[in-house]
C-alpha cells in the first residue's frame, strides 16, 4: 500500500506559518465585480476590499458617476485601490474594452465576481421576444463574456484565480413568486445556464489553477426588486422561506470572501445556496 502522507500532510496545523484565518485574506489579489452599483455587487466589492484586494467596480456606463463615488468611499475606508469602470456586459465590444481597462488599471485579475443581472416584469409564457433576448444577453451572454475575459487574463498572465458567478434559486426550481413580483421565466432559464456554465469552466480551467463556483441567492433585499414588492407579496414570497425573511446584502459577504480566497482552494464547480432554506422545499 502506498503512503501519501508526504503529499497530503495530516497535521499542517502544526506548521509554524500555518494559519487558517490567514487563508481568508485577499491581500495582494486583484479583482473585479460586475453589477457593482447594485446591492449584492457593491456589498461584495466592499467585502473584497476589506479583505485586502484591489477591486474594479464594473457597471453600466450610465452609472459611472455612482461607481466613482463608491470607489472613493471604499478606497478611503479600506486603504486599497478601488477603481470604477463602465461596461455593458451584453455588448462584446464593451467587454473587450473592459479587458484592456482591467489590465491597465489593476495589472491583472486574480478574482472575478460575474454578477450583473436583470429580471424584467412580465417575464412569463407570452413574453415578447425582445424581452426574452435582453434577459439572455445580459444574464447569460454577459456572464459568458465577462467570465471569459477574466480567465483569459489569468491564463495570459500565467497564474490561477477564482471565478464566482451569480445564479439564483430561480435557476434550480420554478418559483411560485406568490404574485409579487411577476413571474421570471427567461430569468430562470438564464440562471440555470449560468450554473451549468460555472460547472463547465470548473472542469475546463482546473489545469490552469482556476476555480469556478456559483452562488445561488434566494430573496436578497436589493435593487432588483425595485418597488415591485407589496407588503402582501413580501409575506406571500416568504411562505416558501424557512427563515421567513429576506437576506441583507452583507449576509453574502462571508461566502464571497471564502470563494475568492485560498481558504476555498479545493472548492470548484459548486453552486452554494444562500437562501434562508428556500430550496429545501
Ligand atoms: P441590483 O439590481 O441591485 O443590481 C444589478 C446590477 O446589474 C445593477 O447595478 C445594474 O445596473 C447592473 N446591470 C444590469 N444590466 C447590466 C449590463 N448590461 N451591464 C452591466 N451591468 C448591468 O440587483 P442585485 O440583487 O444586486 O442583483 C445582482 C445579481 O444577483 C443579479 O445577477 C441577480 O439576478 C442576482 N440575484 C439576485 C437575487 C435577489 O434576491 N436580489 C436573487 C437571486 C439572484
Amino acid at each position: 500500500m502506498a503512503n501519501f502522507d508526504d503529499r497530503y500532510p495530516l497535521d499542517k496545523w502544526r506548521d509554524a506559518d500555518h494559519s487558517v484565518m490567514k487563508e481568508f485574506s485577499l491581500a495582494g489579489k486583484k479583482g473585479f465585480v460586475t453589477g457593482a452599483a447594485g446591492g449584492i455587487g457593491r456589498s461584495a466589492a466592499a467585502a473584497w476590499a476589506e479583505a485586502g484586494a484591489d477591486v474594479a467596480l464594473v457597471d453600466l456606463p450610465a452609472k459611472l458617476e455612482q461607481l466613482e463615488s463608491l470607489a472613493a468611499e471604499m478606497s478611503g475606508k479600506y486603504g486599497v485601490n478601488v477603481v470604477a469602470l463602465g461596461c455593458d456586459v451584453s455588448d462584446p465590444n464593451s467587454v473587450a474594452e473592459l479587458k484592456t481597462a482591467l489590465v491597465d488599471r489593476l495589472g491583472t485579475v486574480d478574482i472575478a465576481f460575474l454578477n450583473a443581472g436583470i429580471c424584467l416584469m412580465g417575464d412569463s409564457i407570452d413574453i415578447p421576444f425582445d424581452k426574452w433576448q435582453k434577459t439572455l444577453d445580459i444574464n447569460l451572454s454577459g456572464a459568458f463574456m465577462t467570465g471569459q475575459i477574466a480567465h483569459q487574463i489569468m491564463r495570459e498572465h500565467g497564474h490561477g484565480g477564482s471565478l464566482i458567478f451569480t445564479s439564483s434559486t430561480a435557476g434550480h426550481t420554478v418559483l411560485n413568486m406568490g404574485g409579487s413580483p411577476a413571474p421570471n421565466m427567461s430569468y430562470s432559464v438564464t440562471k440555470a445556464g449560468v450554473t451549468r456554465y460555472t460547472q463547465y469552466l470548473a472542469a475546463a480551467l482546473a489545469p490552469y489553477g482556476i476555480r469556478s463556483n456559483a452562488i445561488t441567492p434566494g430573496y436578497i433585499w436589493s435593487g432588483i426588486f425595485g418597488d415591485s414588492v407589496t407588503e402582501e407579496g413580501h409575506d406571500a414570497m416568504l411562505q416558501m422561506v424557512p427563515e421567513r425573511r429576506f437576506a441583507r446584502n452583507d449576509e453574502l459577504q462571508g461566502l464571497l470572501v471564502f470563494l475568492a480566497s485560498d481558504a476555498s482552494s479545493y472548492v470548484t464547480g459548486t453552486d452554494t445556496p444562500i437562501d434562508g432554506g428556500l430550496l429545501v422545499y
